[in-house]
């Protein structure tokens, strides 16, 4: 077999195992004709699993590669044998965390005790408001930054028209590209991008909670502009139509491709909006959009930017539980120490984890080393630069250990 016949091959094994588990294919813009033939052939698990095993033989077996076949090389092997360990995971073999995240997104997140935690907590304890339990005065601060539920679709599209323009500005997008909001609720995450092929995606932002001024431009950027919606596009558009690259027709969840999507949607955020841009940004529009005093934004900023070196607590909280050293409940109460989510949050964080399991990793461990990555390319803070960077790591798809 040649890699694009594994190419082929390994979107017809995506698209049975989906037939096995609906979370499983984020996107699929290939022929429909393939889908209704894995339909109709409805492979079980057992036969799937000896299916992945072969392919990522022949895709080890492969000679070694010039250049750019070299990477798309190495990221489909990486990408099929995330799929053997998923039908593995769905035929009931599960992995411990640490394990199960180094075979699923090439990646193992730092171990983390609650010691290291509790220095931040020392110095949150300093800049917020009142006194006692840090939890409770952290979700009476917020109240005030909450975005009315009538003002949400204001501020979320002015803060999306803005990513998008911003984004445009360095990244060459289709004069089609589009996208269309939806409010949903009843859902584990905070917000969703649903790729729909010819550069359009759905992008459905969760009612369920109050949703924070921070996150209008967080989800903005990380969902849309130049997260998700772009990176597929992009993808759609580079990697599928113009290489002929088939493997990129499909997007299995739980591969590296979400390491690479997840991290740089999120690195992304700061390369839309560099601190300073943003700060003004919020103050003239969308605080002011919101109903919020602009005056408070400064002080809210400084403690998200604290609240956020706790992001590895979810990770710590995680792998503790799925490796069950720790009970439901003591992690619901892990997470409102650490993390410093609300009761409700802790547990829809809780279902999060136990649904998407180690995938928890790719937001945070993967924002830090696609960081790294960009920025020891750049060495200065020059936006041109950093946008190049980063639009070429879209185009070129690295897992975890091709960035380090
Ligand atoms: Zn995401």
């Amino acid at each position: 077999m040649n890699l694009d016949q594994i190419a082929e091959t390994y979107v017809k094994l995506v698209l049975a195992v989906g037939e096995h588990d609906d979370s499983y294919v984020d996107a699929y813009i290939g022929p429909a004709v393939w889908r209704d033939e894995v339909r109709l052939q409805a492979t079980p698990l057992k036969a799937l699993l000896v299916q992945a095993g072969e392919l990522l033989e022949h895709v080890s077996v492969l000679p070694p590669a010039p250049e750019e076949q070299a990477e798309r090389q190495t990221f489909l092997r990486l990408q099929i044998a995330a799929v053997r360990a998923h039908v593995a995971y769905l035929d009931g073999k599960t992995l411990p965390f640490d394990d199960e995240s180094k075979v699923l997104y090439d990646a193992v997140s730092p171990a983390l005790t609650p010691t290291d935690l509790d220095t931040t907590l020392a110095e949150l304890a300093a800049l917020l408001p009142g006194e006692g339990d840090l939890n409770q005065r952290l979700s009476s601060y917020n109240k005030q930054f909450e975005i009315p539920r009538e003002k949400l679709d204001a501020v979320f599209s002015a803060a999306i028209n803005e990513a998008r323009e911003r984004t445009r500005k360095y990244i060459p997008l289709p004069e089609n590209e589009s996208f269309r909001v939806e409010y949903v609720s009843g859902k584990v995450w905070s917000a969703y991008n649903w790729y729909k092929g010819n550069s359009h995606s759905l992008i459905e932002v969760n009612t369920d909670f109050p949703m924070f001024i921070s996150r209008a431009i967080d989800l903005a950027s990380h969902e849309a502009y130049p997260g998700h919606h772009v990176f597929n596009v992009l993808i759609e558009n580079e990697l599928v139509k113009q290489k002929g690259w088939v493997e990129y027709a499909v997007y299995p969840l739980y591969s590296p491709m979400s390491f690479l999507a997840e991290g740089s949607a999120n690195y992304g955020i700061e390369v839309a909006f560099p601190h300073a841009e943003r700060m003004a940004f919020e103050k003239q529009v969308l605080f002011p959009l919101a109903g919020i005093d602009p005056e408070k934004a400064e002080r809210y900023y400084q403690i998200q930017a604290v609240l956020q070196r706790l992001s590895y607590a979810g990770n710590m909280v995680a792998k503790q539980y799925l490796d069950g050293e720790i009970n439901r409940d003591t992690a619901i109460a892990m997470l409102m120490k650490y993390s410093l989510s609300d009761a409700d949050r802790s547990a829809q964080r809780i279902r999060f984890i136990e649904k998407l399991r180690s995938y928890v990793i790719n937001y945070n461990l993967g924002q830090d080393v696609v960081q790294a990555y960009i920025e020891q390319r750049t060495g200065t803070q020059d936006q041109d630069v950093r946008w190049a960077v980063l639009t070429d790591l879209l185009r070129k798809p690295k897992s975890a250990s091709m960035m380090i």
